[in-house]
């Protein structure tokens, strides 16, 4: 594996350590309206529950700048310590100036240098910005987006490509001037004091060839740890791969400390996906472990009942139940693996690789499921309680190999 660059630079926010050498952090962000305190605090719950270790809040309005505080002090009160960070745009130079419980609930700032103000507003507006941040010791996360990128700099660059004898194309100068917006605003911040190692930078777009090019350029043009994701990634499968296959590239060649995946959501659909989706990129490239990996196999027509597509079903949920439970009372526990297999074909050889794993009957077999557990076979279930005794040999295989946590 050629790891080209992961930031020495480490940035802490509240109990949180991204680049440095600390693990990639998982983050995701909010949908409820801020002002709204016990929806948003029921969220952030929800996303920190699911492993989220950053949450991002965003904050519009005089209301929302207002329930800052309060939502901080509720999730303390519940015991959830996850740092909340501030999405500001537009008016975030007001806002944290005549909220300073908000400026001093959040942990981090989250600056677009193309939506702080336009024309001789912008920059002033940048530096207030900056220097509240400073004042209250908070670091920045300067967060470039190519939907909002700062026109007047787009539009200087392009006219400085159009008297070159060789102009680049139009996408090579979008890309220069996200990477150019991103790098000239983290300079100024730390010209306006912010130290350097408060700065993390993102500079997101929604196409994944932008991404890697874009993300390349920034690595290697400075140290700053780099928040990865694209932006607008999609809704279901489509979001789920763009992210992935973008940031998959880039997290194998040592760039990006900390990610999110930025899924549109069904209608009522669950937030905390963007965090599960997250944690598998990382887990299953094998640079965090987050949970107990389930490998099933896809099932094929040797499968042909629904037996196989429930028990691999139910024990993914189950697993996703108790780990917060099992995080807490068990070292390692989310190295385990366990397996689903639907049949005898490559069934007893997958469930011998994993920690514990089932080889269920395909279609003709013999109406057996023998279980293996570090590679020997322990157990052959049958009947109507495969899955419940299956579970529940999962729970004490978990109770006798991972070292109890002192409580
Ligand atoms: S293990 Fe059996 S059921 Fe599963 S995909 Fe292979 S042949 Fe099909």
């Amino acid at each position: 594996m050629t790891i080209e660059r992961r930031s020495s630079v480490g940035v802490t926010i509240g109990p949180v350590h991204v680049g440095g050498g600390a693990p990639i952090v998982v983050q995701s962000m909010t949908n409820t309206d801020t002002a709204d305190v016990a929806g948003t605090t029921r969220q952030v719950q929800a996303l920190a529950r699911a492993g989220s270790e950053l949450v991002r809040i965003t904050v519009n309005s005089a209301e929302a700048a207002a329930a800052v505080a309060p939502i901080r002090e509720r999730l303390d009160a519940l015991g959830v310590r996850v740092p909340l960070i501030g999405d500001f745009h537009f008016n975030g130079h007001k806002l944290l100036r005549e909220y300073p419980a908000c400026a001093e609930a959040l942990a981090k700032y989250r600056i677009n240098p193309g939506n702080v103000g336009r024309g001789s507003k912008r920059d002033p507006q940048f530096a207030e910005m900056i220097e509240i941040a400073c004042r209250y010791r908070k670091p920045v996360r300067i967060g470039v987006n190519w939907g909002s990128l700062d026109p007047d700099l787009l539009t200087r660059m392009m006219d400085e490509n159009s008297k070159l004898a060789e102009p680049r194309d139009a996408q090579e100068v979008m890309r220069a001037a996200v990477v150019e917006s991103a790098l000239s605003s983290a300079a100024r911040a730390e010209e306006l004091g912010m130290p350097h190692d408060h700065i993390i930078l993102s500079a997101k777009v929604s196409g994944v060839q932008d991404l890697i090019a874009i993300y390349s350029d920034l690595a290697a043009r400075c140290d700053y740890p780099l928040h990865l994701g694209l932006t607008e990634a999609g809704m279901g499968s489509k979001g789920i791969v763009a992210s992935t296959a973008g940031m998959a590239v880039l997290l194998q060649r040592g760039i990006g400390d900390t990610i999110r995946v930025s899924l549109t959501p069904e209608p009522n659909g669950d937030r905390t996906q963007e965090v599960i989706v997250a944690q598998e990129i990382l887990q299953t490239m094998g640079l965090r472990a987050f949970t107990p990996l389930v490998v099933a196999c896809p099932g094929c027509g040797r499968t042909t009942s629904t037996v196989f597509q429930e028990l691999a079903q139910q024990i993914q949920t189950h697993i996703r139940h108790r780990m917060p439970q099992w995080r807490q009372q068990y070292s390692g526990v989310e190295e385990m693996t366990v397996a689903v297999m639907g049949c005898v074909v490559n069934g007893p050889g997958e469930s011998k690789h994993a920690n514990i794993g089932i080889s269920l009957p395909g279609t003709g077999e013999r109406a057996v499921a023998p279980v293996y557990e570090d590679g020997e076979k322990t157990v052959t279930l049958k009947g109507e309680r495969i899955a419940q005794e299956f579970q529940e040999l999962v729970e004490a295989y978990v109770a006798r190999h991972f070292e109890p946590l002192s409580p």
